[in-house]
């Protein structure tokens, strides 16, 4: 049997419902704040992440999915968003039709990484990325975004953990600081860290080995040694965060994997989702454009990992789902009315209601086990005496109250639409939502609300 490839991961019929809300809250939350939606191809030139993304990153160095196509051209699935973002910024010259763009997307990413609880081979990725402004208002309204967004989702157990890493001139001072502090230590690193300390020290603090912490500890920090402007900028993104309510600490170890970040970095931490808890991550890239053929223009972007969300989502049980429920079934109760079946459900279906009947030849009784297996608000019957009188019964599942409706009268259909929606309207329907148990909550909704008191 063929299986799918380590570490992808097939989002199934039943886990749809949770991909589906976390999509729309994403949407509706990036909308309030004026972005738009951007969507670049699914694999770019690899010269493009490994000018943007640093030759040194582990991204880059380690992890990517590359390969020559048939015509030769080195080719790279994306391992992240931002560099595809920027190139379709500089080539369609979004920059000179508005000087901020304001953008977001949705993606699936590629990344060759060892796979484990929170870490995949392909994951989806949503971010936002404001380009044209080094106004740090946009640094505070991206990580504001981020984070109401994991609040909109029920999440509770957050940390955000802002830093800068200042212009790079300082960083480049700084990291003269640091290399004269660790100079004798060098030995001690590990063999990973060592390598960092000739390619890019900052990333030494990227380590996850508990020695190399401790031989930091004491170690000059960048936001000790900021310039001036990086300072100001610092206090505004503080500033805004504490304006807005949102409870945050500086963590001066925060330097981020990828090479492109300026100023402001940031990252939010969940506490129930294991080892890989950070959320999500972003920071102002104000170099990046430029590297990458544009003109000068500062930018800031953050990016979520949505399988992580959804699973700390799970382990808070921290939104409901509802579960797919039907508002018609039609049995049939006579085996030659499928095409009359058929018909009636086209009908109702163009007037936007969710109809299901049977394919399979199926017995009444198996037909009513599956209206109620689908959770339908209502059943039609079509057969018997009344279909040949013309009506047909139409059953309410919670109450069993029964109404003859007349099917085919002088008037058109509207009419019968009309009398099935108003019948509708006045059934009962299971609830569905989740309890706090994680059980699907049995409780009846009144007549025209969707759901139980208690949701
Ligand atoms: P990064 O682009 O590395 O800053 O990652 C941003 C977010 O994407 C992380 O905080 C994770 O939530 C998510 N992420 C990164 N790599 C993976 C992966 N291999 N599998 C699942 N999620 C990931």
């Amino acid at each position: 049997m063929i299986k799918a490839i380590k570490g992808t991961k097939d989002l199934l019929p039943s886990d749809a419902p949770r991909w589906h809300y976390l999509e729309s809250i994403v949407k509706n939350i990036f909308s309030n704040f004026n972005y738009k939606e951007i969507r670049t191809p699914v694999f770019e030139v690899t010269s493009l992440f490994a000018r943007s993304i640093g030759e040194e990153t582990d991204i880059v160095g380690k992890e990517m999915y590359t390969f020559e196509d048939k015509s030769g051209t080195n080719v790279t699935l994306k391992p992240e968003m931002t560099a595809g973002v920027v190139r379709a910024f500089i080539e369609h010259s979004l920059g000179a039709q508005q000087s901020l763009n304001k953008l977001f997307y949705i993606s699936p990413m590629f990344r060759q990484e060892r796979p484990q609880a929170g870490r995949l081979r392909q994951f989806h990725q949503f971010g936002g990325e404001a380009i044209g402004s080094a106004s740090p208002l946009l640094d505070g309204e991206l990580i504001q975004i981020a984070y109401d967004i994991l609040k909109a989702l029920g999440l509770k157990d957050l940390t955000v953990k802002i830093n800068s890493l200042g212009i790079p001139e300082t960083r480049e001072s700084y990291k003269n600081l640091l290399r004269e502090f660790l100079k004798d230590k060098k030995d001690k690193l590990s063999e990973d860290s060592r390598k960092r300390f000739d390619k890019n020290i900052l990333r030494i603090f990227d380590s996850k080995i508990e020695s190399d912490q401790k031989l930091l500890e004491g170690a000059p920090t960048l936001i000790q040694n900021l310039d001036e402007e990086s300072k100001r900028d610092f206090e505004l993104v503080k500033e805004y965060l504490t304006k807005v309510n949102i409870p945050f600490e500086v963590d001066p170890k925060l330097v981020r994997g990828l090479d492109y970040y300026t100023k402001t970095t940031f990252e939010i931490i969940s506490g129930s989702v294991g080892a890989q808890s950070a959320l999500l991550g972003g920071g102002r890239y104000d170099l990046l454009v430029e590297k990458l053929g544009g003109k000068s223009t500062p930018a800031v972007g953050f990016a979520a990992g949505m399988e992580r969300i959804l699973l700390a989502c799970e382990n808070e049980r921290s939104f409901p789902i509802r579960e797919n429920c039907i508002d018609i079934y039609i049995i049939r109760l006579d085996n030659n009315l499928e095409s009359e079946v058929s018909d009636l459900a086209s009908k109702l279906r163009r007037h936007n209601l969710k109809v299901e009947f049977d394919y399979l030849q199926r017995s009444v009784k198996a037909q009513m086990r599956e209206a109620n297996r689908m959770k339908a608000k209502i059943t039609l019957f079509v057969g018997g005496d009344e279909y040949s009188e013309q009506k047909i019964n139409v059953k309410d599942m919670y109450s069993s109250v029964e109404q003859i409706i007349k099917i085919k009268s002088e008037e058109n259909d509207k009419i019968i639409i009309k009398d099935i929606r108003k019948f509708l309207s006045q059934v009962r329907q299971q609830c569905g939502w989740m309890t706090t148990k994680g059980k699907h909550c049995k409780k009846y909704a009144q007549p025209g609300s969707k759901y139980c008191h208690w949701h």
